[in-house]
């Protein structure tokens, strides 16, 4: 039986592919409370094994971005568009994606985030309710509206846009540092002398 309990859903059972093809449901993971809160696409194949959203090879440079900019991924929320894994790692359908809605609304206010990141093209998409140029809009704010809600929005490439065209890279690593700065979050040092809390650990 489905249970939410306004950031965690279990036993959700809405979409019959997804059903088929996930482990498990990836809920979001990070703190309640976050300033800043991450949502991606969907699960991958890692993060249909392991139960977390990004911890697989995307999820490694997540954590690099945010550890140059001096901030630990345990400070910040980071959960997806739709809870289960698409077969073959397809987008999610547009019924799957309002199937899931609901959840990440609830996840969202819940959280009452200073900003919200959307991590590439199909979470930007779904959010803003537009079409998005990810590759030209990434760093730029919208406030956004969700629901009855104001939410200030910020978009970036999707961290494996950095694996596959190493000229993302930087842009991706400039979007993260602008995000902590909004959010006022890290050391201060914005990752421009490559020191990171990281290691003080
Ligand atoms: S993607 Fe979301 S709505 Fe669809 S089955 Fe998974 S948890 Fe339910």
């Amino acid at each position: 039986m489905e249970q939410f309990d306004g950031l965690c859903v279990q036993g959700c059972q809405r979409c019959p592919n997804l059903v088929e093809s996930r482990s498990r449901i990836v809920n979001g993971v990070g703190p309640d409370d976050a300033d800043l809160l991450f949502v991606g696409e969907g699960p991958g194949e890692t993060e249909d094994e392991q139960g977390e959203p990004f911890v697989g090879r995307s999820g490694s440079v997540l954590d690099e971005a945010l550890g140059e900019a001096g901030v630990l991924r345990e400070e910040v929320r980071i959960t997806n568009c739709v809870r289960c894994r698409p077969p073959e790692n397809r987008d999610p359908t547009t019924e799957e994606l309002a199937n899931c809605r609901g959840y990440l609304d609830s996840e969202i206010a819940a959280v009452d985030p200073t900003l919200v990141v959307t991590l590439g093209k199909v979470p930007s998409e779904h959010l803003l309710g537009r079409s998005v140029g990810i590759t030209n809009e990434a760093g730029e704010i919208v406030d956004a509206r969700f629901g009855d809600r104001s939410q200030r929005v910020l978009l970036s490439v999707h961290p494996a846009a950095t694996l596959y065209d190493r000229s993302q890279r930087a842009t991706f690593f400039e979007t993260i540092a602008e995000a902590v700065d909004l959010a006022s979050l890290g050391d201060g040092n914005g990752g421009s002398d490559g020191q990171s809390r990281l290691g003080e650990f």
